[in-house]
């Protein structure tokens, strides 16, 4: 999980071997995963906010500390990988039609089927989400703890598949 990518100067994600701290990582992903609390976690930050200033990208570093829980969670998907496993169920994308939300739904459904994906109840950020954006179904990989979220397709809104953290 480290040695993955490289942060440029304009806080772009990029293929590299850059060596983020692995205690840093298991840190971000502890709290991703609820073993730690908001609170918990930014008292934990302040400790390390030295560090942490050189090893994440400044938008990420700002929201971690600042933004709501659900923010914070979005800048935890850019900053943790993400294994195979469950970035290849379906690309993260805005659906355009119904067959295909029928067929990411299928997919997952069976990734969930052979426990690649566990499905979960909203996770505690998920109140944040403003009004009308939270998912319908929640998954966590059972490989990497990522979090994703599917969207159905309603009215005007054509639906997603996205990671959430
Ligand atoms: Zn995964």
């Amino acid at each position: 999980m480290i040695g993955w990518c490289l942060w440029t100067a304009n806080n772009q994600l990029m293929p590299g071997n850059y060596d983020m701290e692995h205690d840093v990582l298991k840190m971000l992903a502890a709290y991703r995963d609820g073993q730690m609390s908001r609170e918990d976690f930014i008292r934990w930050f302040d400790t390390q906010k030295a560090t942490l200033s050189t090893q994440l990208p400044r938008s990420s570093f700002l929201q971690l500390r600042y933004a709501s829980a659900y923010v914070a969670a979005t800048a935890l998907a850019k900053v943790l990988p993400a294994c195979t496993n469950c970035s290849t169920i379906c690309p993260q994308h805005t659906f355009s039609s119904w067959q295909e939300y029928k067929q990411c739904e299928g997919r997952v459904d069976h990734a969930e089927a052979v426990g690649t994906l566990l499905r979960m109840s909203p996770p505690a950020w998920a109140v944040d989400i403003p009004k009308g954006g939270g998912a319908d179904g929640y998954y966590r990989c059972a490989k990497c703890g990522a979090v994703w979220g599917i969207v159905r397709p309603e009215r005007q809104e054509n639906g997603s598949w996205r990671r959430l953290a």
